[in-house]
């Protein structure tokens, strides 16, 4: 007794037999499994090296061994009528191809989403002519780290950094060697810092450098090798160009203290450094500054 009666299926299909239309479900499933094998190769592409990326290569083996399953069948299958287990594994089959292209064009529309998320706040976090954090960041993981530090006693210092006489340089320079100025101030400060340390810039040529489980004796110590470099570091492109920085530190207090005075000290402590010459490092303690100018040990 065929799958289909006679009547049905002429009417729905015409002159077309049940065996040409499993056949044609079949060859349209190895369409489908082409164009799921296409976007796997296209997602392992962007992929990073790694266990991920051999996982979906892995996938797109197994695309492939379904594939000549279907051609096997289909062949084994060629010219002669299918019976109903075998119209059953044609329409599974085709069901199957389905499956496989949509769960492959959903991942692959996902990543795609997920770069976009990433970029995007990526580009909101970032300062554009640095590459490195801005004051938006820099203001929530302050705040970030006050409260992780406090709730587990940790050391937290924070370093505020201003270049000297920066408007003499773009006057005498230029605007653009002054951005070459920033951009070789940002990475030599980037250099000596921890993974854990956070660098953005705070404003116009103003750095904040946040410093977690840094006691307020190690924050000096790295503002001062800090000075020094940017002192001793000419700039690769103009060579003739040097400019200095003062710093100012300030670390949390045991008690009562919060992200705004933390800033702040540090920002008053900068402006000791500028009014006692430049291009030395104040720090600022409960009891007054102490400072460390060129002549730190
Ligand atoms: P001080 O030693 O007291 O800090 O003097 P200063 O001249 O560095 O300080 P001031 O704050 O008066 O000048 C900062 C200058 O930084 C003014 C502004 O034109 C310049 N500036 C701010 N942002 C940028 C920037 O993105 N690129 C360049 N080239 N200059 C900038
Ligand atoms: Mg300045
Ligand atoms: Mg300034």
């Amino acid at each position: 007794m065929p799958l289909i009666p006679a009547s049905v299926e002429t009417y729905l299909i015409g002159s077309l037999s049940t065996s040409d239309l499993m056949a044609g479900l079949l060859l349209i499933g190895v369409g489908l499994l082409v164009f799921s094998l296409t976007i796997v190769r296209k997602l392992t592409k962007e992929l990073p090296q790694g266990a991920n990326r051999s996982r979906w290569s892995l996938l797109g083996i197994m695309i492939l061994s379904f594939i000549c399953g279907y051609l096997g069948f289909f062949t084994l299958n060629l010219g002669v009528s299918y019976t109903a287990p075998e119209m059953l594994v044609a329409v599974v089959f085709f069901f199957g191809a389905v499956f496989v292209l949509l769960v492959c064009l959903l991942a692959y529309r996902t990543t795609q989403e997920l770069k976009r998320i990433y970029v995007l706040e990526h580009e909101t976090v970032t300062d554009p002519l640095l590459g490195i954090f801005n004051r938006r960041f820099l203001d929530r993981r302050i705040q970030e780290e006050v409260l992780r530090a406090q709730r587990h006693r940790l050391d937290l210092s924070l370093l505020m950094v201003d270049i000297d006489n920066f408007k003499q340089v773009n006057d005498t320079w230029g605007h653009q060697a002054g951005d070459l100025v920033l951009q070789h101030l940002s990475q030599l400060l980037e250099m000596d810092l921890r993974q854990t340390d956070i660098l953005a810039r705070f404003g116009g040529e103003e750095f904040v450098i946040l410093l977690p489980h840094t006691p307020e004796q190690d924050a000096f110590k790295l503002a001062e090798k800090l000075r020094r470099a940017v002192e001793q570091t000419p700039l690769h492109r103009i060579p003739e160009l040097r400019v200095t920085i003062s710093i100012g530190t300030s670390s949390l207090l045991p008690d009562g203290d919060d992200a705004h005075s933390l800033l702040e000290r540090a920002d008053k402590s900068m402006y000791r450094a500028k009014r006692e010459g430049r291009n030395r490092v104040v720090s600022y303690h409960n009891n007054g500054f102490a400072e460390y100018g060129e002549d730190c040990p």
